[in-house]
């Protein structure tokens, strides 16, 4: 049981530290892969340039971009009551200490909380299991990335050859705006809503897919989109994605929502388990 609201505080602070300052180990294996086989040699210098930043963000303490995004949450397992209330008491704290850019801003007047937060601030999503632990993990979106989000309601049949054909549209249309090569979230199905939820999901992943039906459908996006051309940046080359990972579930038999969540090569992420007054760091996650 989590007594005091000053460990959830604090560990909202040291996840936040944690995924700006820290690429995740999979997202940054991708990066040294792609550097390693990207024979494009503009390609190969932006790449050069991402991996020293990514280094000496880590090495320095500071956030590997200047947009330090928009922080969203997933809770996972025992839900304490006060949660929301200690988490956004975290962000204020964090905006201030790592520091963060303060990106929240009221949609009409664009006044700016200062703090990011604010009215519907901060996003969290709620999980609640029967776990004895209390598991809060964090993605911190930027909006170049963020804006390139793409949904469609296609026709059921379009199937599977349309739905990637979405996918790998959506995301060469973005060309370089959302900073590639990134990760790119996917969802399948369910209602609108869901699919862009479970899209985000996917892209927060850190494992592999358990479905060998999505997982092949992974690895056809991955060549095919990074067979494009588009490259680091979209200045041309071979590295347009880093990975593609996909969640699905059923819909309406009217319906077939696709969602994709286009990332950048800054895909942050990182969580803490909590039981009782151990807490466990991480940047692998899955909600
Ligand atoms: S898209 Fe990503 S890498 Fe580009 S500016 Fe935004 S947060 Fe930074």
């Amino acid at each position: 049981m989590i007594k005091l609201p000053e460990t959830v505080e604090q560990t909202v602070v040291n996840i936040l530290r944690l995924a700006n300052t820290k690429l995740p180990s999979d997202v940054g294996w991708a990066l040294e892969a792609a550097a390693a086989w990207e024979t494009d040699g503009r390609a190969s210098a932006q790449l050069g340039a991402i991996l020293d930043n990514v280094k000496k963000a880590e090495l320095l303490g500071r956030p590997m971009c200047q947009d330090t995004g928009i922080p969203i949450f997933y809770v996972k397992g025992k839900i304490p009551p006060s949660i929301r209330q200690d988490i956004a008491a975290g962000v204020r704290r964090a905006t201030a200490e790592i520091p963060l850019r303060p990106n929240t801003v009221d949609p009409l007047t664009r006044e700016n909380s200062g703090d990011n937060l604010g009215e519907g601030m901060p996003i969290v999503h709620f999980i609640p299991t029967e776990d004895a632990y209390t598991e809060i993990s964090v993605m911190v979106k930027g909006a170049g990335s963020e804006n390139m989000t793409r949904l469609g309601m296609l026709n059921p049949s379009d199937g599977a050859a349309g739905i990637e054909k979405f996918v790998a549209d959506s995301v060469l249309d973005a060309g370089g705006k959302p900073c590639p090569p990134g990760v790119i979230g996917v969802g399948i199905g369910g209602t609108a809503e869901e699919c862009l939820l479970m899209a985000k999901a996917a892209a927060m992943s850190s494992s592999e897919n358990p479905d060998p039906v999505l997982r092949k459908m992974e690895e056809d996006l991955f060549v095919r989109i990074n067979g494009s051309g588009l490259g680091p940046m979209g200045l041309g080359g071979g590295a347009t994605v880093l990975a593609v990972k996909i969640r699905k579930a059923c819909c309406h038999t009217a319906s077939l929502p696709v969602a994709v969540s286009v990332g950048c090569w800054a895909t942050r992420r990182a969580s803490a388990r909590m039981t009782g007054d151990r807490v466990e760091y991480s940047q692998e996650a899955d909600v």
